[in-house]
């Protein structure tokens, strides 16, 4: 499908709206009545489903992820059910999860790391990196969990970016990806590294500079008092991408905890007996805020699986644990439609009440392939790193667009604006037309700043709108619908993808003159990444150099980011400033019309 035609797909109106009626619901959603639910909306009110830290000593999301639990009626339930790429299986209680994150915080502690030190966590999805994640919030350090898939370079300027003080990682990941960096990152004071088995805790152990992880959790105490947390005190950073520059740190206090918890209860309708399961993996924000808190604030039960997607893996664990709410992404939606129904047949997934979907276009076509394979549509949502939380969303109980992404959450404020060249907006009322998306700043769980870049952070609010940098527009009923990005970022199988991270590390073989990087659209993973670049004098195009730069890309930017499909160009097309015009090569790639060519460089000779 040509990107036009895709477009046209998305726009309101193609597909016939999904009528909820009460068998639709089964259960009463938490969000019965979406206008009412709006309109009495506070965010105290939401904070109020919290507990604080007892005697009024603030809000800590460990806190009210795990040990408000631990010492209730919860106790005994499981927090976590981990199923690990070979099958097995490890549980832990609220009350399991609160002594190994207790013990997690005392180690940080005994390191001499407290208030404010970064902890990194670079792991597939293992049960070690919930509990740092935990642990870390406990102790007061700001975690951030890293995208395992990351070759060295991303994992190096985000490591020193964010001035990481410890990191937990596995023995592999480490003689794979980080100890060749090592020397760059000073500040890095600890390494505490995962093994399997006690043959891996032997040979790890060995690994010079490091620390073992079963050996400083075996010193532990698993008592540990959180300190006092004030709201706005610092909790987690998460990596995003922008057109350019380096990555951007974004910055999440405690107080996120709220909007982590009433979306968990609004949009994902998370009810006490839910067996959620989000697949996101936790290098992305997704995966930290709905793969580890909000299922936990909300005291369910959170399955959490190592494999990567594979169709007969997931509908088995569907099937095998009983998930009642499950949370995807459109990739792994659009690869089970490949698969199609038979692949389903001797599943039994009645369990499933709950489907949500978010990270990059939902295809009105997905939306209504759940109903055929599980009996229900699946609920777009959207949100991003910068918001925390989800912002706009297809509640339970509400009439689904296929299409549209939703409307705004109780207590979210959006809106379609148009921005002047004096950088301030204008608000667009019509329906359907498209603009910028706009939020009105101050919600629980929005950015706090990008860390060290304060002109950036800025930049992303006018009066009082933070603009997101997609572009949407709004119908008559209120329901938004994704347009596109307003940069170049690129959204590839749900991982956003920074052009000028690849390009920068193309222009790193010697071969390469420049690199233009962009987002290709593909059938299945939304976008791919392709580049195009320029030789050097004494290099020629070939097969064996594409090859070799694919490879130089996928070493050091790991799979996931490196592009996939590479063509030369004598020249690239570049504004009269100098700037490669993305924009321009992704048009001709795409056969469309090349647009407002005035600040072309040639054109300006
Ligand atoms: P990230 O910060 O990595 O979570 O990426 C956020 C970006 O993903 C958004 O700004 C959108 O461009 C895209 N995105 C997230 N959710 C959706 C959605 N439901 N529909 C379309 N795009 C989405």
């Amino acid at each position: 499908m040509s990107e036009s035609a895709s477009r046209q797909a998305l726009l309101p109106g193609h597909y016939p709206t999904i009528v909820k009626s009460r068998e639709h619901l089964g259960k009463p959603p938490n969000l019965l009545d979406y206008e009412a639910a709006r309109a009495a909306f506070r965010w105290d009110w939401a904070r109020g489903l919290l507990d604080g830290l007892p005697g009024g000593r603030g809000l800590n999301i460990a806190y009210e992820a795990v040990d408000r639990h631990a010492k209730g009626p919860r106790a005994e339930r499981h927090a976590l059910r981990w199923i690990g790429r070979s099958g097995a299986q490890r549980i832990l209680t609220y009350r399991d999860l609160q002594a190994e994150t207790n013990k997690f915080a005392n180690a940080l502690l005994s390191l001499g790391l407290g208030e404010g030190d970064a902890v990194f966590v670079l792991a597939g999805r293992i049960p070690e990196l919930y509990i740092a994640v935990l642990g870390a919030l406990k102790a007061k350090c700001v975690a951030s969990p890293l995208f395992s898939a990351f070759g060295p370079e991303p994992l190096a300027t985000r490591l020193k970016l964010g001035e990481g003080r410890l990191l937990v990682t596995t023995e592999a990941l480490y003689r794979r990806k980080v100890a060749s960096i090592r020397p760059q990152l000073p500040k890095l004071a600890h390494v505490v590294l995962v093994s399997e088995g006690q043959q891996g805790a032997q040979a790890a152990g060995d690994v010079p500079d490091t620390l073992e992880w079963h050996q400083l959790m075996a010193a532990q105490s698993p008592d540990f008092e959180i300190p006092p947390t004030a709201p706005e005190d610092r909790a987690l950073l998460h990596f995003t991408s922008g057109t350019t520059g380096r990555p951007k740190g974004a910055i999440h206090v405690h107080e996120a905890v709220v909007t982590h918890h009433i979306t968990g209860y609004y949009a994902l309708d998370l009810h006490d007996d839910d067996i959620f399961w989000c697949t996101a993996d936790p290098g992305w924000v997704t995966g930290t805020s709905y793969g580890i808190i909000a299922p936990l604030t909300n005291g369910v039960t959170n399955v959490v699986v190592e494999a990567e997607f594979d169709a007969a893996t997931w509908y088995g664990v569907l099937q095998r644990e009983r998930v009642s709410v499950w949370y995807t992404a459109p990739t792994a939606i659009r690869m089970m439609m490949k698969l199609g129904l038979e692949a389903l047949r001797n599943f039994d997934l009645s369990s499933l009440r709950f489907l949500a979907s978010v990270g990059e276009p939902l295809n009105p076509e997905a939306v209504i392939w759940g109903q055929q394979a599980f009996g229900q549509p699946f609920h777009d949502n959207w949100w991003q790193t910068e918001t925390g939380g989800i912002m706009i969303a297809n509640y339970a109980s509400m009439d689904v667009k296929p299409g549209s992404m939703g409307r705004p959450l109780p207590g979210i404020e959006a809106a379609i604006v148009q921005r002047n060249a004096d950088g301030s907006v204008v608000e667009i009322q019509e329906p359907l037309v498209e603009g910028e998306l706009a939020l009105k700043a101050g919600w629980p769980s929005m950015m706090r700043g990008y860390l060290h870049e304060e002109e950036r952070y800025r930049k992303s609010f006018a009066g009082p709108w933070y603009l997101t940098g997609d572009l949407a527009m709004r119908d008559a009923d209120g329901y938004y619908w994704f347009v596109g990005r307003a940069d170049d970022v690129i959204k590839s199988s749900g991982h956003l993808i920074g052009p000028f991270e690849v390009e920068s590390a193309l222009m790193e073989h010697p071969a390469v003159a420049e690199a233009g990087v962009i987002g290709k659209p593909d059938p299945v993973a939304g976008e791919i990444v392709k580049a195009f670049v320029s030789l050097n004098p004494g290099f020629t195009p070939s097969e064996a150099l594409r090859r070799e730069l694919l490879g130089h890309a996928r070493k050091r930017l790991g799979a996931v980011v490196a592009p996939k499909e590479i063509d030369f160009s004598p020249a690239l097309p570049r504004t009269r400033s100098g700037k490669i015009m993305r924009r321009l090569l992704k048009a001709r790639e795409l056969g469309l019309p090349e647009g407002d060519l005035s600040t072309l460089e040639s054109n300006a000779e």
